[in-house]
């Protein structure tokens, strides 16, 4: 049986719900599918910053959700502090659990429509619409498909016939520290960084980078202070991808968004900031029947940036600017404060 709609979503995290929840609230019939049933996990840091919860309040002012407030860091190379920073504006720690939960129940509360089932594959109508299917064998014909299905996006996969994943990332609950979060990076290794986060219930400790293998982060992260300092208990590690290579999509009426459209940040890995503003850009390209290249043009232009001073920063010559900046904790929470 087929349904008619003016836009599908797939995915309902973050970038899925803000797209669905704007256009919903501007009239448009839109549906969400998603194959997860909510509450549903998501490996992640939970670390929303300031420009990402000031952007998500002024969209969905009525969310509410509880968080850790941090408002203090500590930066490490190989084993040592560097330097300790307090930072003005708070860093709110949630629980992607709920977070997101909470996030879908504002488009529900709207009338807005959750179908849950795999996105299977979509084609092109003559008449220009989009026919999706989906796992569940049930199809929707739209005027615009949005794939906001995350690092693994199958959307992703059928328009650029690529599979992205190009960064892993694993972490684990562990008890709970001192309430500051800690980013480490190391001499050793060049792909990323490890990192311990302080939430609600617990803190998360992980590793990651570009093109790093399970072996890497596995022989890295007994390297990683931060994280034996923390780990005190034996609670799993999992894995999960980021992408950062970006997609410039929009022809043909089909949008990647968030991690989709490989949207996280290249240097320092934040997702939700730019799950929420693609979500939002992707609404305004459809409202206002403009091409996503250009609502979305100013984070275009950040990423196209972000790309060589990642390659600046994740090198020797990074680290060791890093090393000497780090003797002014002044220069560090200025550098720090204007990506967050
Ligand atoms: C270890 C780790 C730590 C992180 N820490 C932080 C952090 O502290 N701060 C930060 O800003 N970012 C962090 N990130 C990045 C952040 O988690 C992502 O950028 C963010 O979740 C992207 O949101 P999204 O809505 O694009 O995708 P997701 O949150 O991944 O949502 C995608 C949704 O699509 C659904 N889906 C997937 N495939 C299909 C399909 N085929 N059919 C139907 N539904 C489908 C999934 O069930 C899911 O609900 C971290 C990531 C990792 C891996």
């Amino acid at each position: 049986m087929s349904k008619t709609t003016n836009v599908v979503i797939v995915g309902a995290g973050p970038a899925g719900t803000v797209c669905g929840y704007l256009l919903k609230k501007a009239g448009q019939d839109c549906v969400i599918v998603d194959y997860a049933t909510f509450p549903r996990e998501k490996i992640c840091g939970g670390g929303l910053t300031p420009k990402a919860y000031e952007l998500l309040h002024d969209l969905m002012p009525n969310l509410h959700y509880d968080y850790q407030s941090v408002k203090h860091f500590r930066l490490m190379m190989d084993g040592k502090t560097l330097c300790e920073v307090d930072i003005d504006k708070e860093l709110r720690m949630v629980r992607r659990k709920d977070f997101d939960y909470a996030m879908l129940k504002q488009f529900l509360a709207i009338g807005g429509q959750l179908v849950k089932s795999a996105f299977s594959h979509y084609e092109k109508q003559k008449d220009g619409k989009i026919l999706v299917t989906l796992k569940s064998g049930e199809q929707l014909t739209c005027d615009y498909l949005i794939g906001a299905d995350g690092a693994n996006s199958q959307v992703r996969k059928q328009l650029t016939g690529q599979r992205l994943s190009n960064s892993l990332w694993m972490e684990r609950y562990v008890k709970k520290g001192p309430n500051e979060f800690i980013f480490e990076f190391s001499n050793y290794y060049k792909k990323g960084y490890s990192f311990s986060f302080p939430n609600l219930d617990w803190d998360i400790s992980g590793i990651g980078g570009l093109y790093a293998s399970l072996d890497d982060l596995r022989s890295h992260q007994s390297q990683c202070a931060n994280t034996e300092e923390v780990s005190m208990n034996d609670s799993p590690l999992r894995g999960a991808f980021i992408s950062v290579e970006t997609v410039e999509s929009g022809k043909d009426h089909v949008i990647l968004i968030g991690d989709a459209g490989g949207f996280a940040n290249k240097l320092t890995y934040e997702g939700l900031y730019y799950a929420i503003a693609t979500g939002r850009n992707a609404c305004n390209a459809i409202l206002r029947g403009k091409s996503f290249a250009i609502t979305n043009r100013e984070i275009f232009r950040k990423k196209r940036k972000e790309v060589w001073m990642t390659s600046l920063f994740y090198s020797r010559l990074g680290l060791m600017l890093m090393k000497v900046g780090a003797h002014s904790p002044k220069l560090i929470k200025k550098a720090f404060e204007m990506n967050y």
